[in-house]
């Protein structure tokens, strides 16, 4: 083969960051080195996304840079970006010689080897069981947190998300090879495993008579005496199911912390983004969960400046934040991806308004996180240490239940270990601890 040493570029997703581990994988397997610099590898790989104008914008821009490097690499384009700009992306850059979508990626050494008899490769089908029939072979250790993706795609067609266009429509992986994935994975010192899906919480195993959810499927995994941590993400309200809910109060090792995206507090917007519940929906479904288990923490996305967003629709997004206290949260300003209902929709709102707006939500969004992390100082925390700081030995990174980053000063714990740590300091972002 050609190409002996690859680089790969993540943009995106944590679905995104765990496809690109697996390429690494299948190609390390295939014997090629990977490498840190862009500049120094044979192949270049960008992992790309399709969610904002922005990421699609720097991936042109970061295969320009690459180009002026070294003329004679090969550059594959993979993920939501190649499936959604398919030929069209060779016409935009000649340099690219691979488009890959997200779902066949698996196919990536056969399209190195083919680019002798072709030097242009794409495929943007969608043959998501083969990849994952595939991947599962492909298990390799991840760290003390490993993620498991065990569903790919969605259905909702949400009226601004590309996503079902792009991952297609919703399938899950047979359980059996997620156990499988899950057993190597422990094997291999893996503590807490993250179940991942673009509707992770759609989850359904049809691949045996009986028909496992979610909920089956985190009870079953928790069985494993190795597995002690177990979070999932990304959820759709609408698949919040009683089962999955009462879990939360059942299962110690499901941790009470939660990804659930509301976008938006406004009942009025939900509805012209489709996303299928209102604000009454969204509040019962935190509120069932903070019946079942009261320390459970909620994080979620908010978009801010949707087309037709007016003051009153904002502020009440405002008022739901200040109403439910999440804790952690992503928020970006409205951008139109072509091919979606909302990038046809009329949008008078200036830009100057939507930052205002971003800024403030993103300050109370700060000041929450904040006041939460602040509760802990002078507390003890479970945390499980994922690694050592390579800068500062005598620091250790982990995680708490609620997914706050916690740092320890400490010289007698090691990566894996559950630790009660004495939170001392903290600020939005993170815990400062001792043990
Ligand atoms: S639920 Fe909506 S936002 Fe989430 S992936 Fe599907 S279409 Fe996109």
């Amino acid at each position: 083969m050609k190409n002996s040493s690859f680089f790969v570029k993540s943009y995106g997703c944590q679905m995104n960051l765990y496809d690109s581990k697996k390429i690494v994988s299948i190609l390390q397997s295939r014997g090629f080195k990977q490498n840190t610099r862009p500049e120094d590898a044979d192949l270049v790989i960008f992992n790309t996304c399709n969610i904002r104008d922005k990421a699609a914008h720097k991936l042109y821009s970061d295969i320009g840079r690459v180009n002026k490097t070294k003329r004679d690499k090969t550059i594959a384009v993979v993920g939501c970006v190649a499936q959604a700009e398919n030929s069209e992306m060779f016409n935009k850059n000649s340099s690219i010689d691979i488009v890959l979508g997200p779902q066949s990626y698996h196919l990536l050494p056969q399209m190195l080897l083919d680019l002798e008899k072709n030097p242009k490769q794409i495929n943007t089908e969608f043959i998501v069981n083969e990849k994952f029939d595939y991947l599962s072979a492909q298990n390799k250790p991840q760290g003390i947190s490993s993620f498991v993706t065990i569903q790919e795609g969605c259905d909702k067609f949400c009226s601004f998300c590309v996503v079902p266009f792009t991952r297609g429509p919703e399938y899950s992986r047979p359980i059996k090879s997620i156990l499988q994935e899950v057993e190597s994975l422990t094997i291999n010192g893996a503590k807490e495993i993250v179940l991942l899906g673009q509707n992770v919480n759609a989850y359904e195993d049809l691949s045996s008579s009986k028909k496992s959810n979610i909920a089956d499927l985190i009870q079953t995994i928790s069985e494993n005496e190795k597995v002690e941590r177990i979070r999932y993400t990304t959820s759709h309200p609408i698949n919040m199911s009683d089962e999955l809910i009462k879990l939360h109060s059942t299962n110690e090792k499901l941790m009470p912390f939660l990804h659930l995206p509301v976008q938006s507090g406004s009942s009025r917007i939900l509805k012209k983004m489709n996303r299928k519940y209102d604000k009454d929906f969204y509040r019962r479904i935190i509120n069932k969960l903070k019946f079942v288990n009261p320390n459970i923490e909620i994080s979620s996305d908010f978009i801010v400046g949707y087309p037709g967003e007016t003051d009153r629709d904002f502020y009440e997004t405002i008022d739901l934040i200040e109403e439910l206290k999440f804790t952690q949260s992503f928020s970006f300003i409205f951008s139109p991806r072509p091919g979606t209902k909302s990038a046809t929709q009329n949008d008078k709102t200036p830009l100057s308004i939507k930052k205002e707006r971003l800024l403030i939500l993103q300050q109370k969004l700060k000041d929450i996180q904040f006041n939460f992390n602040k509760e802990f100082i002078g507390k003890k925390l479970k945390v499980l240490v994922e690694n050592q700081s390579s800068s500062n030995p005598a620091y250790y990174f982990g995680r708490s239940p609620f997914m706050q980053a916690v740092y320890i000063k400490a010289s007698n714990i090691k990566a894996g270990e559950l630790v009660n740590a004495n939170i001392s300091s903290c600020n939005h972002k993170n815990l400062y601890a001792s043990c």
